[in-house]
């Protein structure tokens, strides 16, 4: 179930004992670190390793100090086996378009600490990174840790993240960080491994492993705010495609007459259900202090235009997301971004045109939702691929 391949670095000879024991050990870290806190019964269930050869392991592992067992819960092997508190922590960065959230994490994925902050329009790499080491450094002194204890980082952030961690072209979105080796200066900055990762795959990874997406294989996340996007989980893997820019669906063409877009092409999806361009239907009604939040609000308040303006978003994401399903037949589309928190008022008019536009074999047991998590989808996931770049002693 691990979302990543993993390269087993292994000392031993290849087929020898000791390279078995060390490549087991890694099967039951690797669930560990998607389950978190579990039994040894689910452990051995998941990694299809002996119920005996699982006990040891786990036995081991508490024994090193990397395992903690809670012996208040049934028998040993129903006992819940988390990681213990000084196997170390790791730290979520969620970077959007005006915000930041940091947050420390132990490695069962509780969060000790977290801060969220307004960020100005146009804010940059630097002064992004400086608020998160400063916040890093009260965070560790209030929870009485050592520096050392924070292993790694994941950050997300909305624009396109190639595979080695930089920021392809960021638009309009996030000007100044565009074409930054954004991995490169947060590891240097942070003293930490940092994983850069696109907001729409981190909040799929996210939602598959804690949310909606939990025993899913094939799903798709579709955040709808300033920018649109989509993570795509095909069996059990988050798709990043050849350069990771797989699902940038909000790039679809609907209209080659229409607005320009911010990546260049006309009218996309995006100029039709960002945030922008939804608010903007509302102009002259609701003035420029008007924000999604209150056109939600308003919405389930019952509140017609507001209603009608978040109906029609649904039947134009709908067009795209019957596409998306006729190519990739996925089992579940999660919806997330704050617009999603309209639920039916969304959902219904996006579920009907599916319906209409998608053909019956790729739509027929297609379940449409919106994020279980959802803002927090983003710095979950985000906590998740921190997780899965730590070194552990094995
Ligand atoms: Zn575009």
């Amino acid at each position: 179930m691990s979302l990543h391949s993993t390269t087993a670095r292994n000392e031993a000879a290849p087929g020898s004992q000791t390279s078995l024991r060390v490549a087991n050990q890694r099967r039951v870290i690797e669930t560990m670190r998607t389950l978190g806190t579990t039994t040894q019964a689910t452990i051995a269930r998941e990694t299809a390793l002996a119920p005996s050869t699982v006990s040891s392991i786990v036995h081991e592992m508490v024994t090193a100090g990397v395992l903690a067992m809670d012996s208040s819960h049934g028998g040993r092997r129903g006992q819940l086996v988390q990681f213990s508190d000084d196997a170390g922590f790791v730290v979520g960065l969620d970077v959007g378009h005006r915000h930041l959230t940091v947050a420390v994490a132990d490695l069962n994925q509780n969060i000790k600490a977290r801060e969220r902050f307004d960020l100005p329009r146009g804010h940059s790499v630097t002064e992004v990174l400086d608020t998160v080491d400063s916040t890093l450094v009260s965070m560790v002194r209030k929870l009485k840790l050592s520096r050392a204890k924070l292993l790694a980082a994941g950050l997300t952030l909305p624009a396109p993240v190639d595979l080695e961690g930089r920021v392809v072209s960021a638009g309009a979105i996030l000007p100044a960080w565009a074409d930054t080796d954004v991995r490169a200066a947060a590891s240097i900055r942070l003293g930490l491994p940092v994983t850069v990762e696109n907001d729409a795959n981190a909040g799929a990874v996210g939602e598959f492993a804690q949310g909606r997406g939990r025993g899913v294989q094939n799903m798709a996340y579709i955040k709808v705010s300033h920018g649109v996007g989509a993570g795509l989980i095909l069996n059990g893997r988050l798709f990043r495609g050849a350069t990771g820019s797989a699902g940038e669906l909000g790039h679809m063409t609907l209209d080659e007459q229409g607005a320009v877009c911010r990546c260049g092409n006309r009218g996309c999806l995006e100029t039709f259900i960002s945030s922008e361009a939804v608010l903007g239907l509302l102009g002259t009604t609701r003035g420029p202090d008007f924000t999604v939040a209150d056109l939600v609000d308003a919405a389930l308040a019952g509140d017609v235009g507001c209603a009608r303006v978040i109906g029609d978003t649904g039947r134009t994401l709908g067009t795209t997301v019957a596409n998306l399903c006729n190519i990739i037949n996925p089992e579940l589309v999660v919806v997330g971004g704050e617009l999603a928190r309209a639920n039916d008022l969304l959902l219904g008019p996006l579920r009907e045109i599916v319906s209409r536009y998608g053909v019956q074999g790729c739509t027929r047991d297609l379940t449409i939702s919106a994020a279980e998590l959802g803002p927090e989808a983003h710095l979950t996931g985000a906590l998740i691929m921190a997780l899965e770049n730590i070194s552990l002693p094995l």
